[in-house]
């Protein structure tokens, strides 16, 4: 329900939206800088985004745990090497724990529309419980968190049961179930093996095969635990080899494609070497370059592929008849339930059509042409809004726990640049942004994502990457460093009677001459 203007309204110097890994972390990040006045708005029950909400079978990370958690806080008792949904979960109620986020958490707290208020310069925010103001605004609303169910003729009248990835309905026994998995992508390659064996029917509709790489998952051991435990620098050790493997392989991804022909054939061989029948073979291998859509982890994929209980229709679903699934192909295949594996709105998140700038324009409007901010983090004309996981942070090959922490690094250096300087708000500089996006879309250019032959949810509607960071996470972190003030104009604090619809009269800005 959204509140009235009567409501009383808190003012905090921060509003961070979300408690993922994105809003967990500015959360210590900001306690650790002293800044104690600050709120994490979540719409949910409960912290931890993305490993919250994917609860569904088979459900873990892909990037090793040792990388794939924060550089602050080590977790010594990580149990496997790619640990599972529910460690994951458990690691961030954890930092919230330990941190002393509690009391910062308002929980159930959706943020329905967020709108700069050039007169007063600060956001005012409308939540499903109230009112909040904030001079600074963080959307750490999650690159992944709007599950997308794509618009199909018939799905209303589907009588079984229907939910996509995301929101796995634990209640329904899949037991003895003809189940059609939508999507071959990262979630629905994870969730086939875990539910192959105990279904009647699996119809796995597959409109592009991925690449497949072997996971290579162990439990770790008690010992190796200890030692972690006793001697934290042997897990720094470890942490640090894993970033550094995937550093390396960067340049491959990003400027040397035809580098990436050896991994190509090793994946080719892992389905070779699963996958006997010729034709299914050639309906599970990809017409495009490894590496140009995510490349995937499994070990357990290919073998339930083979299993006498699983159909691979190649084709997308076009339509749903009744309890019949029609593919593009037009087969059909009657079902007891789907499960939609079919992604997120990544380049269209929604929170962009709730956050609205100083010109009176949404971010959604602002970005009808394709999402686009100042290092990934600041949007020209949204003064004081800084995101966590913006345009252009993603990566295909390592932890986007590091893109985070260097966007958390940026967040702290911008809120003591603020106040070094007096002003009520900085606002990136379009020529800065546009000077930042041309150089990443130049680098974009020589990209596997790019040359690669197929159509990813990298890529937005136009077929620009407005999602993944084109370099290493070593890059990122320099240029997130420091908030470099010649990129920003500074917006002064307006007497109370200046006018309030001035975004930025020039006489009240001074530009930073620093
Ligand atoms: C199944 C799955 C597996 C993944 N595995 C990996 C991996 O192995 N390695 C990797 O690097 N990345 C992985 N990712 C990507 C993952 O999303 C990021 O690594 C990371 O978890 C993102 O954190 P976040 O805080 O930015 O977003 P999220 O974790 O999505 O958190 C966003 C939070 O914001 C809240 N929110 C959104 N809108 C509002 C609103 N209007 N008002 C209030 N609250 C709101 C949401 O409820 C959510 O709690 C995976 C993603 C998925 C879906």
């Amino acid at each position: 329900m959204s509140s009235s203007a009567e409501e009383p309204v808190q003012h905090v110097r921060v509003a961070v939206v979300g408690s993922g890994f994105g809003g967990l972390g500015a959360a210590v990040r900001l306690r650790e800088a002293g800044v104690t006045d600050f709120v994490v708005l979540e719409r949910a029950g409960s912290v931890g985004g993305t490993w919250r909400d994917n609860s569904y079978p088979g459900c873990a990370c892909d990037v090793p745990s040792h990388l794939y958690s924060f550089s602050f806080a080590p977790n010594p008792d990580w149990p496997r090497t790619f640990s599972g949904q529910p460690e994951i979960r458990a690691y961030l109620e954890r930092i919230a724990d330990r941190f002393r986020l509690r009391p910062h958490l308002r929980l159930h707290h959706e943020v329905l529309g967020a709108r700069w208020d050039a007169g007063r310069t600060h956001w005012e925010l409308d939540t499903s419980q109230g009112r909040y103001t904030a001079e600074v605004l963080v959307a750490a609303g999650g690159p992944l968190s709007d599950p997308v169910v794509p618009d199909l003729p018939g799905l209303d009248g589907f009588p079984g049961e229907v939910f996509h990835s995301s929101r796995w309905n634990h209640d329904y026994d899949l037991t003895g179930k003809r189940v059609a998995v939508v999507g071959t992508g990262a979630s629905a390659i994870q969730i086939v093996p875990a539910i192959q064996p105990r279904v009647g029917k699996l119809v796995l509709l597959q409109r592009t095969p991925p690449w497949v790489m072997p996971r290579m998952d162990r439990d770790i051991t008690a010992a190796e635990r200890r030692l972690y435990r006793l001697l934290p620098v042997t897990q720094r050790a470890l942490r640090t080899a894993l970033w550094a493997v995937r550093e390396g392989q960067t340049g491959m991804f990003t400027k040397r494609p035809a580098l990436l022909r050896l991994a190509e054939r090793l994946a080719r061989r892992n389905l070779d070497a699963h996958i006997q029948d010729p034709a299914l073979r050639a309906r599970l291998t990809p017409d495009y370059r490894f590496g140009c859509k995510r490349v995937l982890l499994s070990t357990s994929y290919y073998p339930a592929l083979a299993q006498p209980n699983v159909e691979v229709v190649a084709s997308a679903l076009k339509e749903v008849r009744g309890s019949t699934v029609v593919g593009a192909d037009g087969s059909e295949h009657e079902v007891d339930a789907i499960v939609f594996g079919t992604g997120f709105h990544v380049t269209d998140m929604p929170i962009g059509e709730r956050i609205t700038g100083a010109a009176g324009r949404t971010l959604a409007e602002e970005w009808k042409d394709g999402m686009v901010a100042l290092r990934g983090t600041t949007v020209s004309g949204f003064p004081n809004l800084l995101m966590v996981i913006g345009p252009n942070t993603g990566l295909g090959t390592s932890s986007m726990v590091l893109q985070i922490e260097s966007q958390l690094n940026y967040l702290v250096d911008y809120l003591r640049r603020l106040d070094a300087t007096g002003s009520a708000a900085l606002d990136a500089t379009p020529e800065a942004q546009r000077r930042w996006n041309e150089e990443v879309q130049r680098r974009m250019a020589t990209t596997v994502w790019s040359t690669g032959g197929c159509n990813s949810w990298y890529l937005d509607a136009n077929g620009t990457n407005t999602t993944l960071w084109p370099g290493t996470t070593a890059r990122f972190r320099r240029e997130t460093r420091t908030v470099d003030l010649a990129e920003y104009r500074l917006v002064s604090k307006q007497a109370p009677s200046a006018p309030a619809a001035a975004d930025a009269p020039a006489a009240a800005d001074a530009r930073a001459d620093a």
